[in-house]
């Protein structure tokens, strides 16, 4: 067995365990592998050990990758920071976006969207933990933007997405994951009906899990650490 294989049997085990152990359905989260800063083979070998869906953060890099594995059916999730002049290219080549923090974005990702093509499946970032370096927008405007795009005709709202500020403290971390899960409920009892949690990464799984994440995103647990002198941020 690959090094990558096992790896990735390893996160599915811990994410089987969490999900039992927190008394949730078995299958009711999701792995995303985040393969940013690795190469098409490392997605390929990670496929053939029959993993799908995989996360980019870098629309250059993504591309080429894209280009690259044309030949597997890999679902495709952009999950980085999206720039107006870049939102074309990611509505033509991948099927999720977990990064909407703005509504001109939203706007130009459903224009762009192809007609052949399923609506844009689609996720707003949230900045849960207050950080004004972070994406995302604050709480208290995700319903607005929400509203903004559940009209939009060619995305189709999911759910909230967040990167929380690391900590070691772990009810801190357990707190931001709630307080996602909070909103997510409230948006829902304005009538939305929103099925997505995007929460968790290699380090905090389990915690996300226990607070109801649906997708985990996952990269070093599964691919190694990453050599950040490689990224770029195209
Ligand atoms: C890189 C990245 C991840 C994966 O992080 P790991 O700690 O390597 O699991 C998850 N989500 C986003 C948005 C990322 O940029």
């Amino acid at each position: 067995m690959t090094t990558i294989t096992s790896a990735l049997q390893a996160v599915n085990q811990r994410i089987l365990a969490a999900t039992a152990q927190s008394g949730r359905p078995s299958g009711s989260v999701q792995l995303l592998a985040v393969s940013k800063t690795f190469p098409a083979g490392s997605v390929r070998e990670a496929f053939a050990a029959g993993q799908t869906a995989f996360g980019e953060n870098y629309v250059q890099e993504a591309l080429a990758k894209i280009a690259m594995l044309d030949d597997l059916a890999v679902e495709w999730h952009f999950i980085g920071p999206l720039q107006s002049n870049k939102t074309r290219t990611v509505a033509e080549n991948f099927s999720w976006v977990h990064s909407i923090d703005r509504a001109r974005i939203a706007d130009r990702l459903s224009a762009a969207r192809p007609a052949e093509l399923p609506p844009l499946q689609v996720c707003i970032e949230v900045n849960i933990s207050g950080e004004s370096s972070k994406g995302g927008v604050p709480p208290e405007e995700a319903a607005e933007l929400a509203a903004h795009i559940q009209k939009l005709p060619r995305l189709k709202l999911r759910g909230l997405m967040a990167i929380p500020a690391p900590t070691d403290d772990p009810a801190r971390q357990s707190m931001q994951f709630r307080r996602l899960h909070e909103l997510l409920d409230q948006l829902n009892s304005q009538n939305f009906q929103l099925d997505t949690l995007s929460m968790g990464m290699s380090g905090d799984l389990e915690s996300a899990i226990t607070e109801g994440a649906t997708i985990v995103r996952v990269g070093s647990a599964i691919f190694g650490a990453r050599n950040y002198t490689k990224e770029s941020s195209g």
